[in-house]
């Protein structure tokens, strides 16, 4: 039985950053992804689900709701958008209904900048100019100064981008700053194996002396249990950290809960979607007197947001960009369309989608310090599920989101289009947070500050699932940040 210092679940924001940190200080450390391997410019343009889908996974809930993660080694780095945000303060101070902080006491703003930078570093975050932003991002600026109201340039990790708007099928020019330009070089540089293709099913204590992590006497570990290709595998270590993204780390822990008998009631609980919620907007054809302007270009993150109403409510608004706003366009022409092509790319559906509403659909979305109203559960198969959980504050929420929305529209002469309804709220998230949320006692998660699981030392959850609570800007950063800071502590122990 192979054994390893650690094994880390999971090749993301969370993954790629520990294993990383940990090979550099020397210990024998294996990352399991359950991907493929690309080359880090290997991808293809192309919106054929067959392709898209090695790329980004698609969980469909037995409730008909779709959330995205990533599924490919680098995580969801190699499709998301590029949008990277440091928590403004009052994410951090954030309560429940009982005035408990979300975030474990020792974290702030102050404590997280050090780890902030390390990632900003890294993946080449910087704030664009004026002349990268795409034309959706200046309709979404117009329309926003229409409603009185500010916006900014967006940090991102891309660099001399050609805006050909596949950014979520994996940059094939290489103009985004992902793990396997970073993190995961850094990591195989110190030796540590990553093995695609690996799925891990469960996890296991193993009694000390008896697993190979320690010897007699030893500290005791954990047995992985994984296939990879097909083959059922097992491997030992000393340390385990899972980072399998905002579901999929709660479905592995919910799996191994008949071993790891001391996890708490938490697991799954809490799933959160950052208040992640589409808008799609018509302009009007003489729009600020523009003649030919052109919202279906550019790259998938149009390069502007908002925080003009962070302070008062919570919420930034994000424009859509690339494929986004014309895959709008087809749905809503479609309804009515009996010329819709069979297949959503090609000469015909780009003909299609100009044709529908001439290049004047926007679309934008809204993050915001919303509560939670699911659950991450498993089906009788062990995989990935939710189920629904009180939504009442989540609707309200909505309600003042819609209204801050249609204010916005009607300065600016924009129809608003329904997108999702609110039973289906949150099919379109990305953003998939605190299903293994940290806490300051067993009582109120199902990890501590330093990202250990309560009841099973050495054990650590490390991704989008460790967040407490919605935090209403883009979660990579503090994600990777925390990695920073959770391996910096696993090394620090010892
Ligand atoms: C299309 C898209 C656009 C996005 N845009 C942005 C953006 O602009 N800004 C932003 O901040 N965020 C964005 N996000 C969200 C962001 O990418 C995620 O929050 C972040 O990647 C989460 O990091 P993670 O480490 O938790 O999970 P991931 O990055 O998803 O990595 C988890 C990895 O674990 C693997 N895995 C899961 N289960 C197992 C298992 N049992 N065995 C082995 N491997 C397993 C998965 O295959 C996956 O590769 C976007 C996401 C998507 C999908
Ligand atoms: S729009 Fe820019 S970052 Fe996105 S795939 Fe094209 S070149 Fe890459």
């Amino acid at each position: 039985m192979d054994s390893f210092d650690a094994v880390v679940i999971g090749s993301g924001y969370g993954g790629s950053v520990v294993a990383a940190r940990l090979g550099e200080a020397g210990l024998r450390v294996r990352m399991l992804e359950r991907g493929l391997r690309h080359a880090p410019g290997g991808f293809q343009q192309s919106d054929d689900l067959k392709v898209v889908s090695q790329v980004v996974d698609v969980v469909v809930t037995s409730g008909n709701i779709a959330y995205r993660t990533g599924k490919i080694v680098g995580g969801a780095s190699i499709p998301m958008d590029g949008a990277h945000f440091r928590i403004p303060s009052k994410s951090f101070a954030a309560t429940d209904g009982n005035g408990r902080r979300y975030w474990p006491e020792v974290f702030s703003r102050a404590a997280l900048d050090p780890y902030y930078a390390k990632v900003e570093a890294m993946l080449h975050i910087r704030q664009l100019g004026w002349h990268e932003i795409s034309k959706a991002g200046g309709m979404f600026g117009k329309v926003l100064k229409m409603a009185g109201a500010s916006a900014e340039r967006a940090r991102l990790n891309y660099r001399d981008c050609l805006h050909c708007g596949f950014c979520a099928q994996g940059c094939i020019y290489q103009k985004k700053v992902t793990m396997l330009h970073s993190y995961i070089p850094l990591a195989e540089a110190h030796g540590v194996e990553i093995v695609a293709e690996a799925n891990v099913h469960h996890l296991e204590p193993t009694p000390a002396g008896t697993g190979g992590t320690g010897g007699p006497g030893g500290t005791a570990g954990y047995r992985v249990s994984y296939s990879e290709r097909g083959e059922s595998r097992q491997i030992d270590a000393t340390r385990v950290i899972v980072a399998g993204g905002g579901i999929h780390s709660a479905a592995l822990l919910l799996r191994s809960r008949p071993y790891l008998t001391a996890l708490g009631p938490h697991v799954g609980e809490h799933f959160n979607n950052n208040g992640e919620h589409p808008f799609i907007g018509i302009l009007p054809p003489d729009f600020a007197g523009i003649a030919g302007y052109d919202c279906f270009k550019g790259m998938d993150n149009a390069g502007l947001m908002s925080f003009h109403w962070y302070d008062s409510d919570g919420i930034t608004l994000h424009p859509g960009g690339g494929i986004e706003p014309s895959a709008f366009a087809a749905n809503l022409a479609s309804a009515t369309n009996p010329a819709l092509p069979p297949q959503t790319w090609g000469l015909p559906y780009k003909r299609f989608v100009a044709s529908a509403y001439p290049h004047r659909v926007i679309a934008f979305s809204a993050l915001g310090l919303a509560p939670g109203h699911t659950a991450i559960t498993i089906n009788t198969d062990g995989n990935a599920d939710a189920a629904p959980r009180d939504r009442v504050a989540y609707d309200a929420y909505l309600d003042r989101l819609e209204a801050i929305v249609q204010g916005i529209a009607d300065a600016a002469g924009v129809t608003i289009v329904p997108t999702v309804s609110r039973e289906y709220a949150g099919t379109t998230s990305t953003h998939l947070l605190s299903a293994c949320r940290m806490a300051d006692t067993a009582a109120d998660g199902v990890i501590d500050a330093d990202c250990q699981t309560f009841g099973h030392e050495n054990l650590y959850v490390c991704d989008a699932s460790a967040l407490p609570y919605a935090i209403a800007v883009n979660p990579a950063l503090t994600i990777a940040a925390l990695a920073e800071r959770t391996a910096e502590r696993i090394i620090e122990r010892g």
